[in-house]
């Protein structure tokens, strides 16, 4: 089974795909975090991404979906995956299914621009080890140092106001249109995500453990 996370940056994509991991098995991939490590090991498609990235533009469709379909065709993928940040628009969308025709569930985490501006201007990533933090409601014990491997939190070049303004411009252009694509399909459930952690996890867990158990009764 395919888990799509859908919704707006710092909408919890990342946070709550973490959360499925744990609680489900299933790898969370993001598109973002795979682009991140080949702009920082220097590789081609890292420079090709790197500028697109910087201005809160889409990278090229092409190298994103390459970089997808090596990814979901290890061992670890083979029960289920959760994707955070693909697809970003219909043709990335069309060509995943083209790619692993498995079944798919697609979960949007709603929140408002306004609280998507304040939520990432807080946000805090931990340089070694990835950890999400917020400065607003995920807090961490010793500020600047990750509570998990003791790593120092900065902030996301692209979470600045002018590139944040640009990414928000981004999803609602080509990304949002996803929401009618899967809702057409059937597929489609909506979340708050202006709920605390816990709160919108509840509300992922009901619509993943529906889609299980129909999955398990169909074999
Ligand atoms: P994210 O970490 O998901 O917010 O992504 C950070 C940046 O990586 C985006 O602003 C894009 O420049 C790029 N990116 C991530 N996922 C994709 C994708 N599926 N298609 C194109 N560009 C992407």
């Amino acid at each position: 089974m395919r888990i799509i996370l859908l919704g707006a940056p710092g909408s919890g994509k990342g946070t709550q795909g973490d959360m499925i991991t744990t609680k489900y098995g299933f790898p969370r991939i993001s598109t973002g975090d795979l682009l991140r490590e080949e702009v920082v090991a220097g590789t081609p498609l890292g420079e090709i991404a790197k500028t697109a990235m910087e201005r809160g533009e889409l990278a090229k469709d092409e190298l994103v979906i390459e970089m997808v379909d090596k990814r979901i065709q290890q061992d670890d993928c083979r029960d289920g995956y959760v994707l955070d940040g693909f697809p970003r628009n219909i043709p990335q969308a069309q060509k995943l299914e083209e790619i692993d025709r498995t079944r798919e569930v697609v979960i949007e985490i709603f929140l408002e621009d306004a609280v998507v501006v304040k939520r990432l201007s807080a946000r805090r990533i931990c340089s070694s080890c990835g950890m999400i933090y917020n400065l607003l409601v995920k807090v961490p014990e010793r500020m600047g140092v990750c509570d998990s491997c003791g790593g120092k939190l900065v902030q996301r070049d692209d979470d600045n106001p002018e590139v944040i303004q640009e990414r928000l411009h981004v999803y609602h252009g080509q990304t949002e249109p996803l929401v009618e694509y899967y809702r057409r399909n059937g597929v489609f459930h909506r979340i708050d995500g202006d709920d605390t952690m816990q709160s919108v996890f509840e509300g992922i867990c009901q619509v993943l453990d529906d889609a299980l158990s129909e999955t398990e009764s169909q074999n």
